[in-house]
């Protein structure tokens, strides 16, 4: 006979009557009379095992299993009277009779936390520290399913518009923009930085190649104690060249953001379920001048605001009220004013106080900031002394506008706010593999 070769859970179903081999860990064990039940689990789902009493052999190590156990298990899959016939079920409609028992592995311990309950409602902190455990409940999978393809969406989205896939340094130079939240660290006899944006780079690739995406790391050290701030984060960024106004920026993001969320609501329904999650209705999304936003928070919430940025606060409110005036999950924020934006930002023309910039809202808060760079080499110079900087300092990234390079923006977007707020979850870093935050660099 041919040795069996393993199949998924999600696949019993079609193998109704036959014996399989399955492999997966065992979430909880029941024991009713002189039946023993299992719950295995495997990347693809759940099933349900039982153990007859007339399989002494079996019995004997069947009683040792316990929670989290690794096992390879042969058995024949049988319909379960009560829920056979119902396809929506899956591996649940069928039970496997186990005919043997292989122990794979077992947990050197007593369990920390239960990973098979489906409610899962940890601390935050219980739910980090026990992080690598806590991966294998199953409302945190879900998570990590959904994030998975977010970033594949991602990347098919920006390809599909014509955007190549780039990769760019995370060791850099000099702590040029600002400097304040960079990461020093030591490369060999120098100093160097971690980088908090690919920005420098993605315009320079851009100058080559037009258009272009990179998905990756973000350092920043900034000592946030926020819902929405980690120190190291997955940004989504792009970059695009020869665009008529920054409004072309915006049509993109706009595009891609919806083709994401349409692959995460065919992709991952079951996932969005587990969180009784919705998908953002397809509607164009508004685009509000800043200074129309600070009047719509002042007249509608009574806000006043510092100036003319709008705080968390805010944010959360201009949410509420686009989502009730236009029914749109998302909105643009444009025209920011120069003095709150970085000094490469394309001045609004005929209106300098102004620039070509706008910040995404999904659900209240800021997932992208974007909008036109400025592409003239003496422009940008200017820009710099401005600021109060030396342009030396910059010359690296002059150099990118001295070969011609045409008029073009981009956006930043954080990956895991988007998970955050699609799935609500109280904080950004249950979306987050392993979060570094100012307290926590471990596990
Ligand atoms: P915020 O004002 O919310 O701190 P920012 O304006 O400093 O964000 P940007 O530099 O515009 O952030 O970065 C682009 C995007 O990257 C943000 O819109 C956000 O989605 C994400 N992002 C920025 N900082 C963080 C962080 N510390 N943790 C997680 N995501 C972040
Ligand atoms: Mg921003």
């Amino acid at each position: 006979m041919e040795a069996l070769k393993r199949i998924l859970i999600t696949e019993t179903a079609k193998h109704i009557g036959e014996t399989v081999m399955l492999c997966g860990w065992v979430s909880v064990r029941r024991d009713h009379g002189k039946l023993i039940f299992f719950e295995l689990r495997d990347r693809s789902g759940t099933v349900q095992l039982v153990v007859l009493p007339d399989k002494p052999n079996v019995i004997e190590g069947a009683k040792e299993v316990r929670s989290e156990y690794a096992l390879t298990v042969i058995g024949l899959v049988k319909a379960r009277p009560s829920k056979s016939g119902d396809a929506e079920a899956g591996p649940m409609s069928v039970e496997i009779e186990v005919e043997s028992i292989e122990i794979v592995a077992r947990p050197g311990e007593e369990l920390p936390i239960d990973v098979s309950n489906p409610e899962f409602n940890l601390q935050l902190e219980t739910l980090l520290n026990n992080r690598t455990l806590a991966l294998r409940n199953e409302k945190v999978h879900s998570i990590f399913s959904l994030y998975a393809i977010l970033l594949d969406a991602y990347a098919v989205a920006c390809r599909t518009r014509g955007f190549m896939e780039i990769k760019t340094p995370k060791i850099v130079p000099a702590a040029t923009e600002g400097g304040a939240n960079f990461f020093k660290i030591q490369y060999f006899d120098r100093e160097a930085f971690l980088a908090q944006s690919p920005q420098f780079y993605k315009q320079a690739a851009m100058s080559a190649f037009e258009r272009v995406f990179e998905i990756g790391t973000v350092f920043r050290a900034e000592p946030h104690f926020t819902t929405r701030h980690v120190n190291e984060y997955t940004g989504l960024d792009a970059e695009m060249g020869f665009i008529a106004s920054f409004e072309d920026i915006m049509t993109e993001l706009e595009g891609v953001m919806m083709d994401v969320v349409a692959a995460i609501g065919e992709r991952g329904r079951k996932d969005l379920e587990r969180y009784g999650a919705t998908i953002p209705p397809s509607v164009t999304i508004p685009r509000i001048r800043l200074s129309e936003a600070v009047k719509i928070l002042k007249k509608e919430y009574s806000k006043e605001t510092d100036g003319e940025d709008i705080d968390s606060e805010g944010e959360r409110m201009i949410g509420e009220y686009v989502a009730k005036t236009y029914g749109s999950d998302f909105v643009f924020l444009t025209h920011y004013p120069r003095a709150i934006r970085p000094f490469y930002s394309m001045p609004s023309a005929g209106d300098p106080n102004y620039t070509d910039t706008f910040d995404l809202l999904f659900r209240g808060i800021e997932i992208a900031s974007g909008g036109q760079r400025i592409h003239d080499y003496q422009m940008l110079v200017e820009s710099i002394k401005k600021r109060g900087m030396d342009p030396e300092a910059f010359k690296d990234y002059l150099d990118i506008f001295k070969y011609g390079t045409p008029p073009h923006g981009g956006w930043g977007l954080g990956s895991e706010r988007i998970i955050q707020k699609l799935l609500g979850l109280g904080s950004i870093k249950e979306a987050v593999l392993f979060p570094r935050d100012v307290k926590r660099l471990t596990p």
